[in-house]
């Protein structure tokens, strides 16, 4: 038996959680302990990030993806606090998607990593081609909807999709979504400029979810006709967001927050390969990208945000100070929804039974700090260490 001590998240009370065999075995609160109280320690369940691209230099949709590249990547992520996380493949050739569909699935089988990997999110191919929504995904592979070739990915990645991004007003999608929805595979609205119509008839279809909502979108839309309004209104749709400060204004985040409500809302990092690496000059797919400082990826010729950089507890903490969110809500919108939307049961929140997904970080002026991350109750970071 192990033992955790820290400020709740939920309440910010002092709270010790029992570990046993991996799972949360009990969760003692302790109010009136002044002792924690004065740590200032929070803790909360691991964080799951469901769009992940890259970290550390490393592509989950460039050629050559080994499992030890991966394990680069998966430890990467535990240093800031990501327990649980969604391998992301963007628009690319047959070959490789299919390639590394194979390899994410084979790490999936390690007994140090696996654990951190639910499943695979194919964000693409079957996005629009439209400059603008089209995003950073290289037009040559971006195609259109063909339910073999989508049947090759599932078996390559040996039944591992758990999230697939697609544009609803391309013919054809219709068939994918069904299709996924016959395995349980959840479609998310990605890169797109659909209809109102489009974007229902896709919820009709089983489509649940939209990718990073205000971005993938061009710069320049109709005030009426637009994807942002039905996608806002679609109570069906649950949103993901990029909260880096980067990518969506705090007034959008904040309008967002308020339509869709914390409970379906999701932060996501959606970081490339530049995260974890120095600011500066870099060649991307053969394309220039610069990244600043403050953790942003452009292209300087589109002026297109090329992904992000700033990993997820950044996010937590400029939700809370762009909607004056509950520390709970932002972590829900960190685990917790997480978990509901792609029915990940055994994480996502502190109780008994649970796996022992557990982060501990401090909070000054709405900065998270991490400072230890535990995944099936073993510690896989610590600062001090
Ligand atoms: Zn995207």
């Amino acid at each position: 038996m192990t033992q955790v001590q820290g400020l709740f998240y939920l309440d910010q009370t002092p709270v010790t959680i029992e570990i046993k065999n991996g799972l949360i075995y009990r969760v003692v609160r302790d109010r009136d302990s002044r002792e924690q109280k004065s740590s200032e320690i929070y803790i909360a369940p691991g964080f799951i990030d469901v769009q992940v691209n890259g970290y550390a230099s490393v592509s989950f949709s460039e050629e050559n993806l080994t499992v030890d590249n991966i394990r680069k990547i998966t430890k990467g992520l535990w240093k800031v606090g990501v327990t649980s996380y969604f391998p992301t493949i963007i628009s690319r050739s047959h070959e490789i998607t299919k390639a590394n569909c194979y390899v994410i699935a084979e790490a999936m089988q390690d007994p140090e990593i696996g654990q951190s990997i639910p499943g695979i999110f194919l964000e693409g191919p079957y996005i629009s081609p439209v400059d603008g929504f089209r995003g950073a995904h290289n037009k040559e592979w971006v195609r259109s909807p063909d339910v073999h070739e989508f049947e090759e990915y599932i078996n390559a990645a040996d039944g591992t999709i758990i999230k697939v991004g697609l544009a609803p007003e391309i013919e054809g999608n219709l068939d994918i979504i069904h299709r996924c929805a016959e395995d349980g595979i959840v479609v998310a609205l990605a890169h797109h400029n659909g209809s109102a119509e489009n974007i229902r008839e896709a919820a009709d279809a089983g489509a649940t979810v939209v990718t990073h909502l205000g971005n993938g979108c061009a710069n320049m839309i109709h005030r009426h006709n637009n994807p942002l309004w039905q996608q806002l209104a679609e109570d069906r749709l649950s949103a993901t967001l990029i909260v880096d400060g980067h990518h969506l204004r705090p007034e959008e985040v904040l309008t967002f927050y308020k339509a869709k409500g914390p409970e379906r809302l999701m932060i996501i990092s959606d970081v490339t390969k530049l995260a974890g690496m120095p600011p500066g000059d870099y060649v991307w797919d053969g394309k220039k990208v610069v990244m600043t400082s403050e953790g942003m990826i452009k292209y300087p010729e589109q002026n297109v945000l090329a992904g992000a950089a700033l990993p997820l507890h950044v996010g937590i903490g400029n939700m809370m100070k762009f909607t004056q969110c509950s520390l709970a809500e932002a972590i829900h919108m960190t685990a917790k929804n997480q978990s509901k939307v792609f029915k990940l049961h055994d994480r996502g929140e502190i109780l008994p039974g649970k796996r022992a997904d557990l982060v501990l970080f401090t909070i000054t002026d709405t900065k998270v700090e991490i400072l230890k991350t535990i995944l099936a109750g073993k510690q896989v970071y610590s600062r001090n260490q």
